[in-house]
């Protein structure tokens, strides 16, 4: 009588064991796939940010092989800091329709225009104490 006793509480208590573990296996599954996705996520998303930064690398490395041995700095605020002095080309590809070739103007007062498109270089942080 009292084996049975035992037995039944046992048995009670290999259930709920059980139950706990399916419990958790279930759970650990859950978190698994969900792993499994969040993972895929990141890994697609890092794979597409890095094949447009290789993209745009390779883009930046053929422009910039053109037989000019750059020479990047602004001499003077009219002319763009990341142009090369002299092919003019910007370092990075600049947005929009234009890559463009700078050229400085020397006559009166100095300023920086695009070959290409005419554009005319302002700089943007340029400091106006006379205004
Ligand atoms: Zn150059
Ligand atoms: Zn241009």
């Amino acid at each position: 009588m009292k084996g049975t006793a035992v037995m039944v509480m046992l048995g009670v208590l290999f259930v709920f064991v059980l139950g706990l573990g399916v419990r958790s296996i279930f759970l650990a599954i859950g978190t698994f796939f969900e792993d499994r996705t969040m993972r895929k996520d990141c890994a697609e998303l890092s794979r597409m940010t890095e094949e447009r930064n290789e993209e745009k690398r390779c883009h930046d490395v053929e422009r910039l092989d053109n037989g000019c041995e750059h020479l990047w700095g602004a001499m003077i605020g009219a002319f763009p800091a990341d142009a090369c002095r002299l092919c003019g080309l910007e370092k990075e590809c600049p947005p929009g329709e234009c890559d463009h070739i700078w050229r400085i103007e020397m006559a009166g007062v100095p300023f920086g225009y695009c070959e290409t498109c005419n554009l005319r270089y302002v700089k943007t942080n340029l400091a106006q104490p006379w205004s």
